[in-house]
């Protein structure tokens, strides 16, 4: 099969012809429609430091925001079937952990991750244990199906405390604060100020449904959002940029007794004083992956009942072999999702 694989430890990646996986028992066979750039992917692409370090093996597979056709089933597989359309949950757990064994499988001890401990999804077949397999249904367009996995994120971000009738800051319109823009909206929130320097990004805050968005380079944030919230600030920020600038923003907007979810993840540390925070009593979420499996019972829904809209944010649909044009439009910061189409 063709698959695109980091086979140096070097930057970039080559697409390569590899075996078509077998499956064991409890695994799932799936042939991958669409596959589409994460972050990471990026990452792994430009072989930064921190991937370079934890990066086990190479050749590697890459890829893991996936949906596709299960075409064959191991042994004691009973949720999925041969024919099913399905996305693709990449954090492998063990099942066994403490954390597993808790309910919080999302932080599994023992965690593996799709396209970076195991063989991923940029690929025309990937091979996965059968839990990670999600059913879709039918009123999901296909296309839009990769991208429930980096939804999750969005829906359990914005949603990490109940957002009915909340004003909410969302700092950051990469693809997940896009996503985070359209959840909350459509599960209620009151009020949307989005923040983001990158001007195709505001726009498409804009689309996702947005009340108000602001350039963070060239506007006041705390101003315009003391102006919009009778002086309050906002009950709730979504940090989802990963910027130090805007870390500080989340903690000076939120209202005193609200509350700020991290999801962006940052390169360096960040200089903050607690007592900014404890003074205004904020509660705050630090948010990983997806729940297994709330989030995506969540997602689909939002999506099946046509609530939230993906078309806006697939900017590029392009074959396996064009890889690198989707990584350089990334990189340029002209794309939002590339989407890879596999025949
Ligand atoms: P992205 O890099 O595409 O989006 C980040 C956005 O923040 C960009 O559009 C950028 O222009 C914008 N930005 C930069 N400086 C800003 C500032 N000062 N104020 C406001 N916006 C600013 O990333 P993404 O794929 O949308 O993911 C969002 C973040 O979540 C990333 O940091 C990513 O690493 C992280 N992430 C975390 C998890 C997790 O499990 N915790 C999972 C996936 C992604
Ligand atoms: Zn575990």
């Amino acid at each position: 099969m063709k698959a695109l694989a980091k086979t140096r430890r070097a930057p970039g990646f080559d697409l390569i012809e590899a075996p078509v996986p077998t499956v064991g028992a409890g695994e799932v066979l799936v042939r991958v429609r669409f596959s589409s750039i994460c972050g990471s992917d990026v990452h792994l692409y430009k072989w930064e430091a921190w991937m370079a370090a934890h990066l086990k093996e190479v050749p590697r597979i890459v890829g893991h925001e996936a949906a596709g056709e299960v075409v064959a089933v191991g042994d004691g597989v009973t949720n999925v079937q041969v024919g099913d359309f399905v996305a693709l949950e990449t954090h492998l757990v063990c099942g066994n952990c403490y954390q597993c064994r808790t309910g919080r499988g999302h932080v599994c001890r023992n965690l593996k991750i799709l396209g970076f401990d195991a063989d991923g999804t940029f690929a025309e077949f990937v091979k996965v244990p059968a839990q990670n397999c999600i059913k879709v249904p039918d009123s999901i367009p296909r296309h839009w199906v990769s991208l429930m996995e980096p939804m999750g994120n969005a829906a359990d971000t914005v949603l990490a405390e109940p957002i009915a009738g909340q004003r909410l800051a969302v700092l950051g319109c990469g693809p997940i604060g896009l996503m985070g823009i359209a959840i909350a909206k459509a599960c209620g929130a009151s009020l949307v100020i989005a923040s983001e320097p990158n001007p195709l990004r505001r726009e498409l805050a804009k689309r996702m449904g947005a009340d108000i968005v602001v350039n963070p380079l060239e506007q006041n944030l705390t101003e315009i959002v003391r102006n919009e919230t009778d002086g309050d600030g906002v009950d709730a920020v979504a940090e989802m940029s990963g910027h130090p600038v805007a870390f500080q923003q989340a903690i000076d907007i939120v209202t005193a007794g609200g509350w700020v979810a991290w999801l962006g993840l940052f390169n360096e540390p960040v200089t903050f004083n607690p007592t900014d925070a404890i003074v205004k009593a904020i509660r705050i979420h630090a948010i990983t992956g997806r729940k297994l499996f709330s989030t995506w019972e969540l997602v689909t829904r939002l999506l099946a009942t046509g609530k939230v809209d993906l078309e806006p944010l697939i900017s590029h649909r392009l074959p396996l072999e064009r890889f690198d044009d989707g990584f350089q439009s990334v990189l340029q910061g002209q794309a939002v999702k590339v989407l890879f189409s596999l025949p």
